[in-house]
């Protein structure tokens, strides 16, 4: 006998709703349990099959809807979907959660703990999946016929454990108990070919018979738009060979052998790379791009011919962005099927190509940059590299037809990196097979056009656009923050759940006393949920009332993780020195995981965690410092810690954060941001006004002019006093007293030209961060201050940035 697993004490069952009895029903006749036996996985299941039978109403009207109007749609090619749980955006979606909340209480079951057994889809690294992500929401909450289109990873995003301070990494198995919100389409595969050659040439009829071939099916997740207004599909796939078992093989007695082809077929979508913001480089990668992008193009083209019959008008039908580079070699492909198979001539192809595609560019680091070997190009893609390189004769040919353009010009348009071994330039592609380039906010888009794209932009200067970036409202405040959310409803009236620009109405109350004190109370309820949180994981107790100082995010030199540890220290140090002073009682938390293969990375994680054992096993501090990381950083404890939030830390190097959207998602829970002139910071600022976030240290322009000219850190640690103790404080093993030459390495990048400008922009942070105190100290003005932050950055919604595709690049509204 299996014993229940919440002991449920169930309602009589006159007393269920319909509701509750839909859910019964599908825990017996779907999953094949009944109540007594039903586990926790089961009610949640069960739940989840009950609500996705009626959101598939919805789905096949939205789909009859598109295809009766004839409407274009637009393809969202992503290699990331970084979209958490689903259960409760489905439900507060189809404001459904209070009628499904009672029904399973009626059954003895609690929403919210079935909710939080739900696995994170983590299908992406950080900012740029969960951009696809809130673009998915918003796409289907503006009512526009879209798919998104990626890769069923069956081992998404590392779980991150930490052992003794250390990163490990864990497999994620987020499909271990099966995944009942999405469809297998065995009807629709597609044969992806790999290797092989290429007969016939470029102006006759060309042939390329692939070496090896496998198998793309489909998996499609229901994407439901506020108001269950329209589903949307998310389209991901996975892997099959075509062949599964060689039974002649198997006969013969080899039995692994006979197995191969699939164990290469699933190697392909077993693994997300871990990399963020930086090239992942290897073979296995580039075919996973061409894989994804094969089947999503084929499946384009298909759709269209289906509904359009005629190839030749996909343009006007379907506008296909391309997530950053990793789908580019869309171009090519789309190339090939129009031409090889279409049986359309170059400059048509051509044509149709540009007009269809648009480009989103995700980073100016040269390291994240992706470029192939040519050799590897080749070898896998042999026909695809012919058309690379009819591509950039057409494109070269025009360039040196246009006034002052030098063979450095040429050099830097071709498609080709000529410079050492020979590589295919993904961005290059990109750029010349699209009609729209943009960027993710006003100064990483000015920076293209003065950077990476220099060059390019003089030969095409319509071409770059910005599209800042947004966040979707639904999961970042109304399903996050319910508290905040009813306040503001009280304040304001509930229309801002359809407009987010709306809660620009809540400054009026930026000064009114009790609308502050309210606000105070929210955040306060929510700094007691997150310091529970922390407690039952970690053990460590936090004081509500103190100061929670938040940077989570990934782990990267450039996010300047290292900056907020040393001025930790620093305080620590003052703290020591000066008991007696009048202190702000603050929490430091930190959060994120690293790339596996990223030492310093690795190691600024360990320093958190000397740090915090250090400083928070000191009784001397007490009561006024604490250090928090907080292990494995996904979308659902960002839920959790972003309403708790006073304090947010966006103090990327300027010039290397493209946008950001941690700093909007924070600022709409009414955080302050304490920020560099960097990304979407620029806007958050001039949006909420100056004197309602602290902004500090070099801009953009400051940090290349240092860079250029020779900047000496050397000079800069040891003319201050504060951070040249709180480095030697590092450096001589005071956190790491069994291990005193652990960050040598760290802090010799420091004194060896430190080119985040972490020293550079020292005694500004700590400056800023003592501005944050005397804020803190008036509790008032600190309240109006989040006030004026909420109520100013409805702009970032992703509903917001939709629209601007939509209307400047799709051409659908
Ligand atoms: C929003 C978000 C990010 C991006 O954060 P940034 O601070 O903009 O780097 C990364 N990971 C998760 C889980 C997020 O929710």
């Amino acid at each position: 006998m299996t014993t229940p697993a919440l002991a449920p004490s169930p309602a009589p069952a006159n007393d269920r709703s319909p509701l509750a009895e839909r859910i019964v029903d599908t825990l017996i006749h779907r999953i094949g349990k009944d109540e007594r036996a039903a586990r926790k996985h089961d009610w949640l299941e069960a739940t989840i099959l009950t609500l996705r039978d009626e959101i598939i109403d919805k789905w096949m009207a939205s789909t009859r809807a598109a295809h009766a109007a004839q409407a274009k749609r637009v393809y969202y090619l992503s290699l990331e979907f970084l979209i958490g749980r689903l259960l409760r955006d489905a439900l507060s979606n189809l404001g459904r959660n209070n009628e499904v909340g009672r029904a399973l209480a009626s059954l003895g079951i609690d929403l919210v703990e079935i909710e939080e057994i739900e696995p994170d889809a983590a299908l992406g690294n950080g900012g740029l999946g969960r951009l696809a992500a809130c673009f998915m929401e918003s796409l289907a909450t503006l009512d526009l016929p879209a798919y998104g289109y990626g890769i069923r990873y069956v081992n998404g995003m590392f779980r991150q454990r930490l052992d003794d301070g250390w990163q490990v990494e864990l497999p994620e198995n987020w499909l271990s108990h099966g995944n009942p919100w999405e469809f297998e389409r065995r009807e629709s595969a597609y044969f992806i070919g790999f290797g092989g050659e290429v007969t016939g040439n470029d102006t006759g009829i060309v042939h390329w018979k692939p070496a090896e071939a496998i198998e793309a099916i489909a998996y499609d997740t229901p994407v439901v738009g506020w108001r269950g207004k329209r589903v949307n599909t998310l389209r991901l796939w996975s892997a099959r060979a075509f062949d599964p078992i060689h039974l002649d093989a198997f006969n013969a007695g080899d039995h692994i052998g006979a197995l191969a082809g699939q164990a290469r077929a699933e190697s392909l979508v077993r693994v997300l790379y871990p990399n963020d913001s930086n090239a992942s480089g290897q073979e296995l990668r580039l075919r996973q791009e061409y894989f994804f992008s094969s089947a999503s193009i084929q499946d384009i083209v298909r759709r269209h011919v289906q509904y359009f019959g005629d190839v030749r008008t996909l343009a006007d039908k379907a506008a296909i962005q391309l997530n950053d580079t990793h789908p580019a070699v869309s171009v090519a492909e789309l190339m090939r099927l129009l031409i090889d198979q279409h049986d359309l001539g170059f400059d048509e192809a051509w044509e149709v190509t540009r007009k269809t595609f648009g480009y989103t560019n995700h980073t100016l680091l040269p390291e994240a940059l992706e470029s192939w070997p040519l050799p590897l190009f080749e070898r896998l893609l042999p026909r695809h590299m012919q058309l690379v390189y009819a591509i950039n004769a057409k494109v070269l040919r025009q360039a040196r037809k246009a006034p002052g353009v030098d063979d450095a010009a040429i050099s830097a348009i071709s498609l080709i990196d000529e410079g050492g071994e020979r590589r295919v330039r993904m961005a290059n592609l990109a750029f010349v097979g699209s009609h729209s380039v943009n960027g993710v906010a006003a100064l990483h888009t000015d920076l293209m056009k003065q950077t990476v794209f220099a060059d390019l932009h003089r030969l095409y200067p319509d071409r770059i656009n910005n599209k800042t970036n947004g966040i979707t409202p639904r999961r970042w405040l109304m399903e996050c923050n319910p508290r905040l959310t009813a306040l503001i409803r009280d304040a304001i009236g509930p229309e801002f759940c359809d407009n987010t620009a709306l809660i620009k109405g809540l400054e009026s109350f930026a000064d009114d006393s009790s609308f502050q004190e309210r606000l105070a109370e929210v955040k306060r309820s929510n700094k007691v949920a997150l310091a529970k949180y922390i407690k039952d994981s970690m053990g460590l107790r936090l004081d509500p009332d103190a100061l929670f100082d938040v940077q989570i995010k990934r782990i990267h030199e450039y996010k300047r993780q290292l900056l907020n540890i040393i001025e930790t220290v620093a305080l620590y140090d003052q703290i020591r020195s000066h008991p007696e002073r009048d202190w702000t009682p603050r929490v430091k938390l930190f959060a994120g995981k690293a790339a596996s293969s990223y030492h310093n990375a690795k190691l600024i994680i360990k320093l958190a965690n000397d740090v915090a054992r250090r400083i928070n096993g000191d009784p001397l501090v007490g009561g006024l410092l604490k250090v928090v990381f907080i292990p494995n950083y996904n979308v659902s404890l960002a839920e959790r810690i972003i309403p708790a939030a006073d304090l947010s830390e966006q103090i990327s190097t300027a010039g290397m954060e493209a946008s950001g959207t941690g700093n909007m998602k924070f600022a709409l829970n009414g955080a302050l941001t304490i920020g560099t002139l960097d990304g979407a910071n620029i806007e958050i600022k001039d949006r909420v006004g100056d004197d309602n976030i602290f902004i500090f240290g070099l801009d953009a322009d400051e940090v290349a002019a240092k860079r250029a000219n020779g900047y000496a850190p050397r000079e800069v640690i040891e003319g201050s006093r504060e951070l040249s103790q709180a480095v030697n404080a590092i450096a001589s093993g005071v956190f790491s007293p069994d291990d005193p030459q652990r960050y040598k390495g760290l802090v010799d990048g420091l004194y060896g030209g430190d080119w985040f400008m972490v020293a550079a922009d020292f005694d500004a942070y700590a400056a800023a961060q003592r501005r944050v105190d005397a804020r803190w100290a008036d509790q008032p003005a600190w309240r109006a201050s989040a006030v004026r932050n909420v109520a100013n950055v409805g702009w970032f919604s992703s509903d917001r940035t939709i629209s601007e595709y939509a209307r400047d690049i799709w051409g659908v509204m």
